[in-house]
């Protein structure tokens, strides 16, 4: 293996990072990180604070430079679920702006304020570890149950970059518009590590807006990465906005990940700029496993085709292979190769119930899959599969019908008990307009036009909003729980 961050080692002559007014040229990363690597050289494994910042970047670069394990922690969430991820990971030291106030359940442990000053580096970086080595452990998003520490390799974070800059002809030319956070996979695996191992730059801008978006990529910027909340503000916002219309056109690629990008949102920003908006599909465990090819033209609603390190396969409900690619027939997603997980940390049982023979991971993600390998993700088994009158219905479906109404702003569906269908479809609207609810029969005319019978929703149910987690995932416990 190449050193995971050629352009540190012999630093690209230009910015790596920039954070609004501050920047870093790789010289002076490579330098910040080394100061920083001498205090992290003796952990046996650091959590790093990770506002978004200059100094979480150093502090992730500098763990990554000498080998020791970094957990990134989300510095938002707080008592129960920040005490959790401190137990199970024991870090021994925590790697922190020297400004970030720490929470009491961090306070035990030893501190070290990590500077972004640029530095000029006047040693050598340390060796680079083996490509086996813990990189980072990542706590899942928490979508369906208490987050699972996964265990990241180098290896596997080599493998899942290349394989995008393959797909996407992602190079050091590139500069990269980011306003995810930095301590999930996309934020902080894709939108950071990605550009630093390419060479190329990030440019990071807080919070997402669309004025920022419409600078950058006007600018400078090449690409942007976001979630599909993201995507939707840009299609809505679109239509009004020339400037923005003309410098999303102008964008050499536009990335969705995290959840599915609805096919309405997709296809309104194709209208108006001309863009596909690449889809791409991966998980903390996985890191990514498909993505749609930059010379694909497929339509809207396909996370294209497995990566080239990626073995793919789809099994049916008694877990055999052998779902035909055609299309239509549903079944789990299971992956193998050199980007997949370790371990589950501390977690033996869970570990092991995530792979089946052969060391298939169990995405618990359903989809089909076209005689060309594209594959379309139906949603989560646990979550977005309902099984009605004997059907297997797809949550994102419905979702994607009921979006294309004016007078609904956001949708979910999910399946409830019931005692003669097994389950039944429910629709959760949040009202494009607060003051006016839509019509229940407006609803239902649109949706029988559009959709089966066993699909139509049952019913409909209002909220002001969806919960949702740091990504913008529709947290679909906490909508069926009563409130
Ligand atoms: P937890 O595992 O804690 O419940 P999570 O699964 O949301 O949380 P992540 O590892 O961040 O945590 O997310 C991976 C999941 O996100 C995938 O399993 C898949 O369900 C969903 N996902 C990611 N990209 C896409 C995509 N392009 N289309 C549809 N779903 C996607
Ligand atoms: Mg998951």
């Amino acid at each position: 293996m190449i050193p995971l961050f050629p352009a540190l080692r012999e630093p690209a002559p230009h910015v790596a990072l920039r954070f609004g007014e501050r920047a870093l040229s790789y010289a002076e990363l490579a330098g910040a990180a080394h100061a920083v690597a001498e205090r992290v050289g003796s952990a046996r494994r650091v959590a790093v604070w990770a506002t978004p910042s200059l100094e979480t970047s150093v502090a992730v670069v500098a763990a990554l430079l000498t080998g020791v394990p970094a957990v990134p922690i989300n510095p938002r969430i707080g008592g129960r679920e920040l005490a959790h991820i401190v137990s199970d990971s024991t870090p021994d030291l925590v790697l922190a702006e020297a400004e970030a106030e720490l929470p009491p359940e961090l306070d035990g442990l030893p501190r070290t304020d990590v500077s972004a000053a640029p530095r000029t580096l006047s040693e050598p970086l340390p060796a680079e570890p083996a490509a086996d080595t813990t990189a980072l452990i990542i706590y899942t998003s928490g979508t369906t149950g208490p987050p699972k520490g996964v265990v990241i390799s180098r290896t596997a974070i080599a493998h899942t970059l290349d394989d995008l800059a393959d797909a996407w002809r992602w190079t050091a030319g590139d500069v990269l518009v980011h306003a995810l956070p930095l301590f999930h996979v996309h934020g902080l695996v894709l939108g950071m590590l990605g550009p630093l191992r390419r060479g190329g730059r990030v440019h990071h801008v807080g919070r997402f807006d669309t004025g920022t978006v419409t600078a950058e990529l006007a600018g400078e910027a090449s690409m942007l990465f976001g979630v599909p909340t993201m995507y939707h503000r840009l299609a809505e916002a679109v239509g009004d906005d020339p400037p923005l219309r003309a410098a999303l056109a102008g964008a050499r690629l536009l990335v969705s990940g995290s959840a599915a990008l609805p096919a309405y949102d997709h296809e309104r920003l194709t209208r108006a700029t001309g863009q596909r908006v690449i889809e791409r599909y991966g998980m903390t465990e996985t890191l990514m496993n498909t993505s749609v090819r930059l010379d694909d033209t497929a339509p809207a609603g396909t996370v294209g085709v497995p990566l080239p390190s990626v073995q793919l396969r789809l099994v049916d409900e008694e877990g055999a292979p052998g779902v035909p690619s055609d299309g239509a027939s549903v079944g789990e997603i299971q992956v193998r190769g050199p980007a997949v997980f370790t371990e589950y940390l501390n977690r033996p049982d869970a570990t092991r119930a995530a792979f089946a023979e052969g060391g298939w991971f169990r995405t618990g993600d359903v989809a089909t899959r076209d005689a060309e390998g594209r594959v379309r993700i139906v949603g989560r088994k646990s979550t977005d599969l309902i099984k009605s009158g004997g059907y297997k219905i797809g949550a994102g479906e419905i979702e994607n019908v009921l979006l294309e109404l004016p007078e609904v702003g956001e949708a979910a569906v999910t399946g409830e008990a019931d005692p003669d269908l097994g389950e039944r479809v429910i629709a959760w609207i949040v009202p494009a307009d607060p003051e006016h609810r839509p019509d229940e029969e407006v609803v239902a005319e649109h949706v029988a036009k559009q959709l089966a019978p066993h699909k139509r929703p049952r019913e409909v149910r209002f909220r002001d909003r969806l919960p949702r987690n740091d990504m913008g995932k529709v947290l679909k416990r906490s909508l069926s729980d009563p409130t």
